[in-house]
């Protein structure tokens, strides 16, 4: 399109990558009419409606929500309605924590100041989601944040699990992981607190003087085992319609193994202060004015959770906008509804933009706009517990959105500050155009060179200019909001963004995640909440209008083969550090350095890594770096088809995931002992973590067959 950028350059108009010339100045100026019908007011009004009352799934005030949504899009000239799924969703029934005479509270009090964020007989209380019911009583042992080198320490201490609850602090993995390694070790129960140091008055001052979480703050939040596959957990693979079939409870691999609870600080400090045994490291040691030590603890704890097994109904709202020239094309914009109690900020920051953006395109329709593609709005339901509403949506619909889904467009918690961009990474190149085009409010420099300047600021020395004068890198997308089966089981391009930095505390998941709170700390006025539907709107309209579609693919080919060079260098570290390791045990040095007065147990030997053949995914690499290339050579005499450049994501897919079949993406993936954290070359990366080295030469061939199937798609594009 190198002629188009030349008309564009003559024209003095700034060329818009998959647009001929002769639409660019059609496709801005109906973009600039979106940014002036954006209006944060108008978000403020439906978030004050949408969190008057607590809504997670299955909930009365959900339902109203859902029926305001539709009433909404129905007005603005959508054809919208509300698809529903039935989901099992526990919900508390019985939560105790006791030791000695000692109980714990439990509870998030009405803080007076705010009564947007009040108790209430509907709000759902501090659990986590899809622990099992449970009465245990054992010693307490203090495991930090609770991922698997924790555990390498606490042996090392001669610290035994078996037997023991453990006490986890939130942070540094997803929260099922903690529940999960903690089985994994014998444990009987698992209590998780949020400690001060990273949430709470170690950060800043605490709510209601400041944002951050107070003594009495918990967060709920799912526990379900959703690196094994997220949705339902008794429809594992497909839609949870009404008559689907569902597996017993019993069969239900994705609950966890032992029960769990959530508690505030406040309730933790006396359990942390009743650990006995040596001081823990001292990085783990968290913000409350106790000696952190690793347990036990002298005293019995007793744990006891019981749940209403219910099947719910999730309402997700379902707008479509259909397209002019090719209605079978879908561009898919989605944000969920449901919340833990008021989600002022998780989620409804985001699904008021959201709204705004289908407002602003529903007024441009009124003024004869027509987008070229459809566009299909979904405020889904029951996010919170497990992606409930956007994976059931995807798994009855697998057949038809795996032939019409173009892309599919996330957003989530929305705050003040920089513009945060994850996906697809065929879409790179794009997203730094959008957000090129949109200013930011304070600073009124683009929110493209504000992320750059941040990251220039932050980069190590050598690496500033590249971060200046080089497109910001798009995240790899893991898990933890609706894109997930999107991406990871269908092969739709996608892509989650938001704002978020600069909001000045955190009430994640709180009951005081409430309107008052976002309003005063997390984004004041919801400026923010414009800019968002600003970006998302571009995102969607420039994907619905173009004249061809903007996927590129050489960003693509050199992000991964920066996934293989960390590949090779994983494997090197692992040789070199079980080489050395292995050698201070066995000349006895590692037991010469103990302190002969505490506990200390040496490790075993591990196995030495062999050397793996990465050569087939070094050569997929090799030819699919060539094969981007010359399908942009191409691209500069003629456009290439739609259907091309939608098949390039769906051939990343394979057959699935060691052990994890729901996971078919062979570039990115939850981690399976990360949670949301994203793994890349996920099959590959996770055998050699793990020491299983034949899988991980099998996987590096199941990853090299995809790149490949990707090559010739574009190799034959540019023949
Ligand atoms: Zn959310």
């Amino acid at each position: 399109m190198v002629w188009a950028f030349i008309v564009a350059a003559l024209l003095d108009q700034k060329p818009l990558f998959g647009f001929n010339a002769s639409s660019v100045q059609t496709e801005l100026s109906w973009e600039a009419r979106v940014d002036s019908s954006i209006d944060p007011r108008d978000q403020a009004q439906w978030m004050r409606t949408l969190t008057a009352r607590p809504h997670h799934v299955g909930s009365a005030y959900g339902l109203i929500n859902a029926e305001f949504m539709l009433k909404l899009y129905q007005s603005w000239g959508y054809d919208a309605q509300i698809e529903r799924f039935y989901v099992l969703f526990p919900t508390p029934k019985t939560r105790l924590l006791e030791m000695g005479s000692w109980r714990a509270k439990l509870f998030e009090p009405t803080i007076p100041s705010d009564p947007t964020g009040k108790a209430s007989s509907e709000a759902l209380p501090l659990y986590n989601c899809y622990s099992i019911d449970g009465d245990v009583k054992g010693k307490l042992v203090y495991v930090n944040y609770g991922v698997p080198k924790d555990y390498d320490t606490l042996e090392a201490h001669g610290i035994d699990i078996k037997g023991k609850i453990v006490i986890a602090r939130y942070g540094g993995s997803w929260r099922g992981i903690k529940p999960k390694v903690a089985a994994e070790h014998g444990a009987i129960g698992c209590i998780i607190y949020s400690d001060p140091r990273d949430d709470g008055y170690g950060q800043g001052d605490v709510y209601p003087k400041g944002g951050w979480r107070n003594e009495d703050g918990g967060q709920r939040g799912s526990v379900a085992d959703m690196p094994i596959y997220p949705g339902d957990p008794l429809t594992p693979g497909y839609g949870a319609t009404k008559d689907a079939k569902r597996i017993a409870l019993k069969d239900a691999i994705t609950l966890t193994k032992i029960p769990v609870l959530p508690i505030s600080y406040g309730d933790a400090k006396p359990l942390i202060e009743s650990l006995q045994g040596p001081m823990a490291p001292p990085d783990w040691r968290g913000g409350l004015p106790v000696p952190y030590h690793l347990g036990p603890s002298t005293t019995d704890v007793h744990l006891k959770v019981a749940f209403n097994w219910d099947t719910v109904e999730a309402r997700d709202v379902i707008a479509k906008l259909p397209g002019s020239q090719y209605p079978d094309e879908w561009v898919i914009r989605g944000n969920h509804h449901d919340a833990w109690v008021y989600g002022a900020q998780d989620p409804i920051s985001g699904q008021v933009a959201m709204l705004n953006e289908a407002k602003a395109l529903g007024g441009l329709v009124k003024d004869g706009w027509r987008p070229k593609r459809t566009i299909v709005f979904c405020s889904w339901d029951g996010e919170e517990p497990g992606l409930l509403g956007s994976t059931e949506w995807l798994e009855t619909h697998l057949d038809e959105l795996t032939q019409k889904a173009v892309a599919y467009v996330n957003t989530d918690s929305n705050s003040r500050g920089f513009v945060g961009l994850e996906g697809a990474h065929s879409l790179e190149r794009f997203l730094n155009e959008v957000v090129r085009d949109v200013q930011d409010p304070e600073t009124k420099v683009s929110v493209l060179e504000r992320a750059k300047a941040r990251a220039a600021v932050n980069a190590a020395p050598a690496e500033k200019e590249a971060a200046l004068t080089g497109d910001i890198k798009i995240g790899a997308l893991g898990s933890g909001s609706d894109y997930s089966s999107f991406i990871q089981h269908a092969g739709i391009a996608a892509i989650d963004l938001g704002y978020g930095g600069e909001g000045d505390g955190s009430q994640y998941h709180s009951t005081y995640d409430s309107y008052d709170w976002v309003m005063r700390f997390s984004d004041p006025g919801l400026v923010y909440g414009g800019v968002l539907s600003e970006t998302g709107a571009r995102v969607v309209m420039r994907l619905a209008d173009a004249d061809e579609l903007p996927f590129e693919f050489t960003h693509l080919a050199k992000t991964v083969e920066g996934y293989l060079k960390e590949l090779s260098a994983l494997e090197d570290s692992m040789r070199l550090e079980t080489q050395e390791q292995n050698k201070l045990i066995e000349d006895g040095t590692l037991s010469k350095s103990f302190d002969p007065t505490k506990t200390n147990v040496a490790p075993k030997p591990k196995d030495v890594p062999p050397f793996l053949n990465l050569a087939p995914l070094q050569n997929a690499v090799a030819r699919l770096a060539k094969a981007a290339n010359a399908l942009e050579v191409k691209r500069k005499s003629s456009a290439v088809p739609d259907s091309v450049l939608i098949a390039t994501e769906r051939a990343l897919l394979g057959p699935g995931l060691p052990g994890r079949p729901w996971y078919r993406h062979t570039v990115v993936a939850p981690g399976l002992y990360t949670g949301y954290g994203v793994k890349t070359f996920p099959g590959v990366r996770e055998a050699i973590e793990q020491r299983h080295w034949k899988e991980a030469e099998d996987q590096t061939v199941i990853a090299a067959a995809a790149l490949d199937r990707l090559s010739s798609i574009l190799e034959k594009a540019s023949q």
